[in-house]
């Protein structure tokens, strides 16, 4: 069934599968392909704008980890281990969450969340992702954040220019 999402920038459009829409290129997310190969995409999250906020979503359409081929998985976890090194060293990012459901409207991707000071006034653990979240897309679309993540993805994009996978 499609649904009406709501872009970082306030625009709305409607998909049948954000995952499919977003690794087709048919919607753009903030600040544009940070890589891309042909098992996998990783963008900027589209709906909360924060910095070094990573999606890594697979290209084909499906929802479970026992369905990553074997060539997928390799470059799966490659894929993780550069881009969390890549937040470290280029964003200075010491803390990641990592967020993963397989009955998701979207299809296969993994959410890399930097864990920053300003979201301890929500908790500490799993508990405040939520929370964390939605401050983050009510309270800080303003320009200057906007910029900021946009700056995060180039920076990022940057850093996976040197990636190699595994699987090739
Ligand atoms: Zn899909």
């Amino acid at each position: 069934m499609p649904r009406l999402i709501t872009l970082a920038d306030g625009r709305s459009v409607e998909v049948e599968c954000v995952s499919c829409a977003l690794t087709s290129g048919l919607i753009s997310s903030t600040g544009g392909v940070i890589f891309e190969s042909s098992n996998f995409h990783v963008h900027q999250d589209i709906a909360y704008p924060i910095k070094g906020l990573v999606i890594l979503a697979s290209k084909r359409h499906f929802y479970c980890m026992d369905e990553l081929t074997d060539e997928e998985r390799l470059e799966f976890i490659s894929l993780i281990h550069k881009l969390r090194s890549e937040q470290r060293k280029r964003l200075g990012i010491e803390k990641v969450y990592y967020f993963y459901n397989e009955d998701t409207t979207h299809h296969f991707h993994l959410w890399m969340v930097p864990r920053y000071e300003w979201m301890y006034q929500f908790g500490n653990s799993v508990e405040s992702l939520r929370p964390a979240l939605l401050h983050a897309r009510n309270n800080m679309n303003d320009d200057e954040n906007m910029k900021s993540v946009e700056e995060g993805v180039s920076i990022l994009r940057e850093g996976m220019r040197d990636f190699v996978s595994s699987s090739m």
